[in-house]
């Protein structure tokens, strides 16, 4: 393979992924460590900032498509939870970006999730827990799941110009 070739195929592999710092990690500080986590691991900011959401957006971000995995009822719990409640929405560039983000956060559910993953460090609710409180399950933060899902949800929290290109220190 030329190195031309070479070149395409990693840029192609590049993607954005959006990552949602939800209320109760913002409530209990975790920001920092958080995005201190996914930084060390060369993943790069290209756009962040904190949002008081309204439950229009949030019914957006949550899809119809959650309704179908987890049903109705859990996607009224997260509107409910969320609206109105400081997040904190980041824009994360990276070969296999989505992926990545994702091993780093660990299992849907932090009773399940492994030790030196986020969910897995930061908490141990199950969703047995959040059946009996009548909530969503707390769990941190939210990361795209796939390409699809990580475009549309960019779009929903970002405009175009407010993603940043540049240069990290590892590619210049
Ligand atoms: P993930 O956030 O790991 O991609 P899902 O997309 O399946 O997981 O679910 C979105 C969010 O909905 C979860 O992060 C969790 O906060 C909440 N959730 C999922 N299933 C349940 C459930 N059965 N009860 C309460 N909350 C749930």
């Amino acid at each position: 393979m030329s190195s031309g070739l070479k070149l395409q195929g990693r840029i192609k592999m590049l993607e954005h992924t959006l990552v949602l710092i939800k209320p109760d990690g913002v409530r209990r500080h975790l920001i920092g460590e958080i995005l201190a986590r996914l930084e060390k691991a060369c993943l790069k900011i290209v756009a962040m900032k904190m949002v008081i959401p309204s439950p229009e957006i949030i019914n957006t971000h949550y899809s119809e498509d959650i309704a179908k995995r987890r049903g109705e009822h859990v996607r009224k719990k997260l509107v409910n939870d969320f609206s109105n409640r400081p997040v904190v929405a980041v824009v994360f560039e990276g070969v296999s970006a989505i992926e990545v983000v994702r091993k780093i956060v660990g299992d849907t559910e932090p009773k399940k999730a492994l030790p030196g993953t986020i969910r897995g460090d930061y908490g141990h609710y199950s969703f047995d827990y959040a059946d009996v409180k009548n909530i969503a399950l707390p769990n941190i933060i939210h990361a795209s799941g796939n390409k699809q899902d990580a475009e549309r949800e960019i779009s929903i929290w970002f405009s175009k110009s407010e993603l940043c290109s540049y240069k990290s220190i590892h590619e210049a």
